[in-house]
């Protein structure tokens, strides 16, 4: 059975740790739609140059911008498998356009809760590969994965931490009251080591491929 998992949390959560770690293990896609946004900004194409102006100041890209690009993201072969989502859905909007695209019963919703004291000091701390857009652990001074160098975030920065937190609650917390009554919703606490994080959402994802609760 394919295994779609949608990991939900606010920034600095480990979301992108998490999903990267998941997919890995399973031999799936991550689709992160922050990094798809981010290399079209890189690319200075149309849509990067629009993305960078509202992501600069912590705001969300337009819901049908986004729909589109994992519209288009999830007709190509490598998703047969599964994926991981990372980033994607951020909006009730996202999230019931994300249901038309794919069957809502095959989906594994996981959320990773994380105290807000906790994600503005990970955040203004965390680095990331200015080539390839490894996320470094603490205390890593370089990518490990390409040798780049680690840069912050422009969206790192303490003012625009802030907006994307007040975002998240405004326009994303919204999504865990349209999913939490599903089955195949779970929450993980997300203050607990890494690897402490992935076992607890394996076992999530476990528990709702085998139909537990
Ligand atoms: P992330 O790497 O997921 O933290 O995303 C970085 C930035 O990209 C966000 O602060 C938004 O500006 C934009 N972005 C990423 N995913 C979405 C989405 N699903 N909807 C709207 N904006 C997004």
């Amino acid at each position: 059975m394919p295994v779609r998992l949608v990991v939900l949390g606010p920034p600095g959560a480990g979301k992108g740790t998490q999903a990267e770690r998941f997919a890995r293990d399973r031999g799936v896609p991550r689709i992160s739609t922050g990094d798809i946004l981010r290399e079209a900004v890189q690319a200075g194409t149309p849509l990067g140059r629009a993305a960078k102006a509202v992501m600069d100041t912590g705001r969300l890209v337009g819901d049908d911008v986004m729909n589109g690009i994992v519209r288009e993201r999830l007709t190509k072969p490598d998703v047969t498998p599964g994926f991981v989502l990372d980033g994607f859905p951020r909006t009730v909007a996202q999230a019931q356009a994300l249901d038309e695209m794919i069957d809502e019963r095959s989906l594994v919703i996981v959320q990773i809760e994380v105290p807000e004291d906790v994600l503005v000091e990970r955040l203004s701390s965390r680095r990331i590969c200015g080539s390839c857009g490894w996320i470094a652990a603490p205390g890593v001074t370089a990518c490990a994965r390409c040798g780049g160098a680690l840069i912050q975030r422009p969206d790192d920065r303490p003012d625009v931490v802030r907006e994307r937190l007040r975002v998240f609650t405004r326009d994303t917390q919204p999504l865990i009251e349209y999913y939490r009554h599903r089955s195949t919703f779970r929450s993980v606490d997300g203050d607990q080591s890494e690897s402490a994080v992935a076992a607890d959402i394996a076992a999530a994802v476990a528990a709702v491929l085998g139909g537990t609760r």
